[in-house]
């Protein structure tokens, strides 16, 4: 495994568990900093198959303030919508879970290359190591994914974030859309700080610091310490995951929600599925071309309806985005998505229906 995210860790620990020998490259020593807003989803708690220890968790949150431009809506979900974490800790007992569970984990190792030879798969990190298969589980920021997916999408998102002394106004998710286009400001509350970032299409956010310094104005919020940006793939998940004996998980195959930016669901779960196949190809000799297959139906292409929902509502934000604010219904329905009780193909069949009506209201409402 190359890569010692929630992805690595999660086809590590699942591999192990497996019976199959496992060896984890991580370049940093952990635990390490992660640039992330440390929202947990439902789905993410979900796929972990051990309970998560109190010590790892900042805050759970049960309530979400939307706003786009002067207009907001308050939920109050009366259930957990999300699980706060930071993710220096989260990550690494993500690691020591995969320790655990039997797989040699070495940090500060970082792997070079990726390639087949002679019927194995072998991975550069200073020293060579033989494989029967590797997983490329670097995020988004590496190049090592570009043995399987050579074109990787252009289009790619970037977000800024900065952790930020100070009591938060709002006890919950405070998600603020209209300044990045893709993307979202966010107000994330954690033990010890606010996350606060900013994210959108990378191309058209010229400046991003400066988005940052405005948007943490317009919140009262000040901060003179050290940014974080980091890339994030917003081109829905890819098509080529496995080339030969290598495999593609996490961020590195795509698997973030391109509406949210929301992965580490996702991360998890590639991870687990990619370790069954190589442990079914092990065993059967099955192609891996059924990871693919796993992937897109439990979430890969939900993520493409995720993606045309991202394009229709940034293409007209101005009439899309209030609908959700004047029509709680709406909101109450979309956040079923996180809580793994409906999907995005679901949601849009369900606003397809609606939204002519609601446009046709909001249209006599402003004349
Ligand atoms: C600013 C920001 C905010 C976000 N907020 C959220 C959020 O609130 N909730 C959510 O669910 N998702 C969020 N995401 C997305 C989430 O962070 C990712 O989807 C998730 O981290 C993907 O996990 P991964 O294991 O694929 O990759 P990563 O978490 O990026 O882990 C990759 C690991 O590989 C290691 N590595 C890289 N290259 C090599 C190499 N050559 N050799 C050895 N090791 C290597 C890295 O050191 C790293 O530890 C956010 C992303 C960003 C950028």
């Amino acid at each position: 495994m190359v890569g010692g995210g929630p992805a690595g860790s999660s086809a590590a620990r699942a591999a192990a568990g497996l019976g199959l020998r496992v060896v984890l490259l991580e370049m940093a020593r952990h635990p390490r900093y992660k640039a992330c807003g440390g929202a947990l989803s439902e789905q993410a708690r979900f796929y972990l198959d051990f309970s998560l220890p109190q010590e790892v968790v900042d805050a759970e949150v049960c309530s979400l303030r939307v706003s786009f431009g002067r207009k907001s809506i308050v939920h109050d979900a009366g259930r957990r919508l999300s699980t706060m974490i930071t993710r220096s800790a989260f990550d690494h007992l993500l690691l020591e879970k995969a320790a655990e569970a039997g797989a040699d984990v070495l940090t500060g190792r970082r792997v070079r290359r990726v390639r087949e030879a002679d019927g194995a798969a072998v991975a550069d990190a200073g020293e060579e190591l033989r494989g029967s298969f590797v997983l490329i589980a670097e995020g988004y920021r590496g190049r090592l994914m570009r043995s399987v997916r050579p074109d990787l999408p252009d289009e790619r998102g970037f977000c800024l974030v900065a952790e930020v002394a100070g009591r938060c106004q709002f006890p919950g998710l405070d998600i603020q859309f209209g300044g990045a286009d893709m993307g979202y400001g966010w107000i994330f509350p954690h033990r010890h700080f606010l996350s606060v970032g900013i994210g959108g299409l990378a191309s058209r956010l010229a400046d991003p610091k400066t988005a940052l310094e405005v948007f943490l104005r317009s919140n009262n919020l000040s901060f003179s310490g050290r940014l974080h940006g980091h890339p994030i793939p917003l081109a829905g998940p890819s098509m080529k995951l496995v080339k030969g004996r290598m495999i593609l998980a996490g961020d590195a195959a795509g698997f973030v929600d391109p509406f949210t930016g929301e992965g580490i669901a996702y991360a998890i779960r590639s991870g687990q599925l990619a370790a069954r196949t190589v442990a079914e190809a092990l065993a059967d000799g099955i192609s891996l071309d059924s990871y693919r297959h796993l992937c897109w139906s439990e979430f890969g292409s939900d993520l493409r309806f995720s993606l045309f929902m991202t394009r229709l509502m940034h293409r007209h934000p101005q009439r899309l985005f209030p609908l959700f604010i004047d029509h709680p219904e709406l909101l109450e329905r979309y956040l079923k998505i996180p809580g793994s009780q409906t999907g995005y193909r679901d949601f849009l069949t369900y606003l397809a229906w609606r939204l002519p009506g609601l446009l046709i209201r909001r249209w006599n409402d402003c004349r």
